[in-house]
């Protein structure tokens, strides 16, 4: 769709983000603390509240950054833990709700400091659902609680109980990370969950190879389990087309951007679908287009929308870019000319209008 020398794409959907943790908008916060992921989480625990992190200010600039690039939904993950407990969730809430509905907001309550090894997390997640979280999180169930078992089966007796889906942050690669896809698959069953589960970053389905790789998406595929994605450099590739043939939903995301975990990231998720271009060594402009389409209508089930996409019938989430076609638009990351949500006019020119 053409509209004055641009090209219309649909509105862009963030499948993964961490809009509680940023300090954007803030002086610049050097980066400190182990690079491991338990490093990660002792350093933001040691100096979120020197930031004042979490906060409505720093979410409300991230939200309307994410607008500003043309991200009309979002699906986040909330920090959820004894320090905190559930003031991350009242924080995105306030600032989802101060946009007024231009940027849809899905609300993952998020573990990140572990479940089983902090009694008193399960409850809180629980207390979460009833707080209006639409989804509740897990991490790396073996190396973080090293409890595999209990954290899964904390985590699907929730979401059976409550009717909500489940976002499992895994990390662990290798056979590490595929007994925890089994495991997660076989309760995916169990519960009746199927279509309701989704394991990000995810990055033992790179590693693996041949038949155990070919057969594990076909597992997962059949449990109905859907991939989030930030396409880091140097994690192995996604086996994309056999997901996608299979049928698996694949969703991309910004993760956390400039925060305690890492000064990278603008929230650009047309960016994220360039870098998931690159790390996939896509070049056609069918493949080109795929990507584009990654984060943008192959999306829509991130954020519980049944239809996302530039047909009758959609919300009028539109995005114009100065392009030739899309894949021109994927490889050059212009800025957007304009961003329309729900029919009314965000951004033009990279300026926000609201
Ligand atoms: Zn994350």
């Amino acid at each position: 769709m053409a509209g004055g020398g641009a090209i219309a794409l649909p509105g862009f959907v963030n499948a993964h983000a961490h809009v509680d943790k940023s300090w954007w908008g803030m002086p610049w916060v050097p980066y400190g603390g182990e690079r491991t992921t338990q490093g990660r989480i002792d350093h933001e625990r040691a100096e979120r509240d020197r930031y004042g992190i979490p906060s409505v200010n720093a979410t409300s600039a991230v939200l309307r950054e994410y607008l500003r690039h043309g991200t009309t939904a979002t699906r986040t993950h909330v920090d959820v833990d004894l320090g905190v407990g559930l003031r991350g969730i009242e924080v995105v809430r306030d600032a989802a709700a101060a946009l007024d509905g231009l940027l849809d907001v899905e609300i993952v309550a998020f573990p990140q400091d572990g479940v089983i090894r902090r009694p008193g997390v399960l409850r809180l997640l629980e207390d979460a659902v009833l707080a209006g979280a639409s989804y509740i999180g897990g991490i790396d169930p073996c190396t973080i609680d090293r409890d595999p078992v209990a954290q899964v089966d904390g985590l699907f007796d929730i979401a059976e109980r409550r009717g909500v889906g489940l976002d499992i942050h895994l990390h662990d690669g290798g056979e590490l990370g595929a007994f925890q896809y089994e495991l997660i698959i076989d309760r995916t069953r169990r519960t009746g969950l199927q279509g309701k589960v989704t394991i990000s970053h995810g990055f033992a389905l790179g590693d693996l190879v041949g038949e155990r790789r070919a057969g594990m998406v076909d597992e997962l595929a059949d449990a109905g389990i859907s991939w989030a994605t930030v396409a880091p450099v140097r994690t192995s590739p996604l086996p994309w087309r056999r997901m996608r043939d299979r049928g698996m939903g694949l969703g991309l995301g910004t993760d956390g951007i400039r925060d305690l975990w890492s000064p990278f990231g603008d929230g650009d998720i047309l960016r994220i679908a360039l870098g998931f271009a690159r790390l996939h060594g896509l070049r056609t402009d069918e493949d080109l287009t795929a990507a584009v389409r990654l984060a943008t209508s192959d999306a829509a089930a991130f954020v519980d929308r049944h239809r996302h996409d530039l047909v009758p019938g959609a919300r009028a989430d539109i995005v114009l870019v100065d392009a030739e076609n899309v894949p021109d638009a994927l490889v050059r990351v212009p800025p957007r000319r304009l961003v329309m949500s729900g029919a009314r006019l965000v951004a033009r020119d990279g300026e926000m209008l609201v």
